[in-house]
């Protein structure tokens, strides 16, 4: 099993969404394992997108994150980090496909509804940028028997 982290970003919040996409991970059969509201800072920005320091972009990045507050989740599941990602779409809202997160709810390359890990390292060094272990919960999921066939995980 794998956990995989995702930020509904401030736009989402804002449009009144939040409930629409967590749902859509509920319904996939992904297990909430952590979420939280909180208001992003400059510092724990700059360090999430390092990658794109370089980008004429990233100040504009910083502001959008730090535009109201965002919600911060924890799916677990098989996967989840890969299931997640093509649950999102592509970057692009424009050419993210219908039937995705983004290319359901966004119209914007940089207002794109949601952040959401792009590899299980990046996954395991964003979980715990964000949450404390107490802020995130084990607990066995009761429809478990009848999302997974019972020789399908370990
Ligand atoms: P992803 O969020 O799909 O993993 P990146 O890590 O490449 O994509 O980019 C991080 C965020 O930066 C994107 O989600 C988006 O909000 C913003 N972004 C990426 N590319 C652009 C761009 N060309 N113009 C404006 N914003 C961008």
């Amino acid at each position: 099993m794998q956990t995989t982290f995702v930020i509904l970003k401030p736009g989402t919040v804002q449009r009144g969404l939040i409930g629409e996409v967590i749902s859509r991970f509920e319904k996939k059969g992904l297990q909430l394992v952590g979420m939280k509201m909180q208001q992003l800072t400059p510092e724990i920005l700059t360090e999430h997108y390092s990658h794109l320091r370089s980008k004429p972009f990233f100040q504009t990045i910083l502001s959008s994150m730090m535009a109201a507050p965002v919600v911060l989740c924890c799916w677990r599941g098989m996967e989840a980090v890969n299931v997640v990602r093509s649950m999102c779409g592509a970057t692009n809202c424009r050419e993210a496909l219908p039937g995705t997160i983004r290319g359901d709810f966004g119209i914007s390359i940089q207002e794109n509804v949601v952040h959401t890990s792009d590899s299980p390292e990046n996954a395991i060094a964003e979980v715990a940028r964000f949450f404390k272990p107490e802020e995130l919960f084990e607990y066995s999921l009761a429809n478990q028997p009848f999302l997974y066939a019972s020789d399908e995980i370990n």
